[in-house]
């Protein structure tokens, strides 16, 4: 019985989006983590501390936000902090 009820109240905070999910939920797929495409395992590992591991940052990636507006495929080279703007990348994908 007190487990259906915790079950309930994180269905409802979930709803209300009020729970966040705490890592980016791309984090298992993402192409960027393949070995070879980053210079260095250290280097995946600063991007994962400074994006995928966190909630109020993962939203903030361009790989993640290009994901979220358009269904293309986005090449490895595309890099979490990016300097080009969201559309600019939808762009690039488009034309290349
Ligand atoms: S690089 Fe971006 S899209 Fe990939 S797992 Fe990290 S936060 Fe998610």
């Amino acid at each position: 019985m007190l487990l259906w009820g915790i079950m309930l109240i994180c269905k409802t905070l979930y709803k209300k989006k009020i729970m966040v999910e705490k890592e980016c939920p791309k984090i298992y797929q993402c192409p960027i983590f393949k070995k070879g495409v980053l210079f260095s395992e250290q280097t995946g590992q600063t991007y994962k501390n400074l994006y995928c591991l966190k909630p109020e940052k993962y939203n903030k990636c361009k790989r993640y936000l290009v994901s979220t507006k358009s269904k293309l495929t986005i090449p490895e080279s595309v890099m979490p902090n990016s300097s080009l703007e969201v559309d600019e990348i939808i762009e690039m994908i488009k034309t290349n």
